[in-house]
């Protein structure tokens, strides 16, 4: 099995990476170097600590309370094969799965192995973090450029589909 690179062990209990109670899996290693990133410990590739894929899904099926999993960073995916298998044993559970990405849904689609981890994504919040579109008022997001995309019904009917989260947001 793969390890993954990560910022930081996996946390539990985030009420704000997403709706209800999630666990958080910080990936290491970021490329995109948005101005007034949050996050720059996470940016280098060879920084953070390698963790066993099979461990993080043992805590996966081992965790109570939880309603929800979010793939944040740094990039997760920059590591697409090895968090696919993580995603999918939280879908087993019963899990929703958010993905935040600098990526867009379209620059995501283009690579087969990005599509295959989106595929099992409910929701993406999309898109660099744009520091002159920040606006504190935002729910989930950090600047307004940024999209909260309902994945699976975009995948199914080919075109962007929005969630119902960045309802509000379109209203700032
Ligand atoms: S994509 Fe996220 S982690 Fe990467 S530079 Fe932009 S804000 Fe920071």
């Amino acid at each position: 099995m793969d390890d993954l690179r990560l910022a930081a062990p996996v946390q539990m209990d985030s009420i704000v990476d997403g709706p209800g109670v999630r666990m958080v899996i910080w990936t290491q290693g970021c490329h995109h170097g948005c101005l007034g990133c949050h996050n720059p410990q996470t940016h280098d590739i060879h920084g953070g600590i390698l963790v066993a894929q099979a461990d993080v899904i043992k805590e996966i099926e081992q965790a109570s309370l939880q309603t929800g999993l979010t793939l944040s960073g740094g990039e997760p995916f920059l590591q697409a094969k090895p968090l696919i298998p993580i995603v999918k044993a939280a879908k087993k559970r019963g899990w929703n799965i958010w993905a935040y990405s600098g990526f867009t849904i379209e620059e995501l689609m283009a690579h087969p192995e990005q599509t295959s981890l989106l595929e099992c994504i409910d929701v993406l919040v999309d898109g660099k973090f744009i520091k002159a579109q920040k606006d504190y008022r935002l729910k989930f997001k950090g600047s307004k450029n940024q999209r909260i995309i309902d994945v699976q019904a975009s995948l199914l009917k080919q075109r962007l589909i929005y969630s119902s989260y960045d309802k509000e947001n379109q209203l700032l």
